[in-house]
């Protein structure tokens, strides 16, 4: 007789893609309280396995973040209005 393992049968939590879900076509690197989400605390980008973002959204992910981490670095232009934007 086989033995069952409650943890076996559990049916796997199906996740949905926050971007799909949202109608949300591009990632963008100023929207930074989205980007934030997909974070982990030591800035590193969340995997889908965990996150759930469909791969086409993962790789607009991943670009928007290093596009984010290159402004962030950058210094500010006296005439710029993009930490006005979010
Ligand atoms: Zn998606």
């Amino acid at each position: 007789m086989k033995t069952m393992n409650k943890a076996n049968n559990a049916k796997p939590i199906k996740k949905y893609c926050y971007f799909c879900t949202n109608a949300i076509k591009e990632v963008d690197y100023k929207n930074i309280q989205i980007i934030q989400k997909f974070l982990s605390s030591y800035g590193k980008i969340a995997p889908r396995q965990r996150s759930g973002v469909c791969s086409p959204h993962q790789r607009q992910l991943a670009q928007a973040v290093k596009e984010l981490a290159i402004c962030l670095y950058s210094p500010i232009p006296q005439n710029s209005n993009l930490l006005l934007i979010s």
